[in-house]
């Protein structure tokens, strides 16, 4: 199973979320957000765009997983091959105390969409380069979904976006190893 955003735990005693609120809203009220939770590894463009937009570099660095479920992507050979540098560290978002990168705001994440990291912008799907799987990652609190409401309806979210963006990714992870100038796994030794 490929996972790239981990799922947080729920807090104990946390008020009651409220039925109007955005579901990201009502999850952070319910337990630990995805973005509290989650190593989330970006790719060399996702590095430019969001270095251009901020103006800063200082935000990422490179680090193994301390959760192995990052590790587990047998069916995505180009993900391990590409993303993850001789001794396992891989590109990632720098962490504050609390768990968080450096980007989340009052409403949200503070980057815009078409600067977000790809992985983020793409979840709550899991993919692998063949496409997007068809159920969805297990990383947001379904048990706080409105009756009758989904997922994606309660994200605000369709497929279509997340089909477009799929390619990306495996585009630009073939810039961390531009000396495999096929591109494939094999190629690299
Ligand atoms: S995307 Fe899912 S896990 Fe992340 S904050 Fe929203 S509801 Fe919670
Ligand atoms: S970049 Fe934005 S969406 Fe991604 S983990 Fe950070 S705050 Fe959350």
């Amino acid at each position: 199973m490929t996972t790239f955003i981990a799922r947080g735990s729920v807090r104990k005693g946390s008020p009651p979320p409220q039925e109007d609120e955005f579901l990201c809203v009502r999850c952070a009220r319910h337990m630990e957000t995805c973005c509290k939770t989650s190593e989330v590894y970006i790719t060399p463009g996702d590095l430019e765009r969001i270095s251009r937009h901020s103006g800063d570099k200082d935000f990422h660095e490179f680090k193994a997983p301390t959760d192995p479920v990052y590790l587990d992507k047998g069916d995505d050979p180009a993900w391990l091959h590409f993303v993850f540098r001789d001794g396992g560290t891989r590109r990632v978002l720098k962490r504050r105390k609390d768990g968080a990168c450096t980007f989340p705001g009052a409403a949200g994440c503070d980057l815009p969409l078409d600067i977000r990291p790809l992985i983020c912008r793409i979840y709550p799907f899991d993919f692998n380069e063949e496409g997007l799987y068809e159920e969805l990652a297990r990383g947001c609190p379904t048990e706080l979904l409105r009756e009758g409401r989904g997922l994606l309806e309660e994200l605000n979210m369709d497929i279509d976006s997340p089909r477009l963006w799929h390619k990306q990714p495996y585009e630009e992870i073939r810039l961390e190893r531009p000396e495999c100038v096929s591109g494939t796994p094999d190629s690299h030794s």
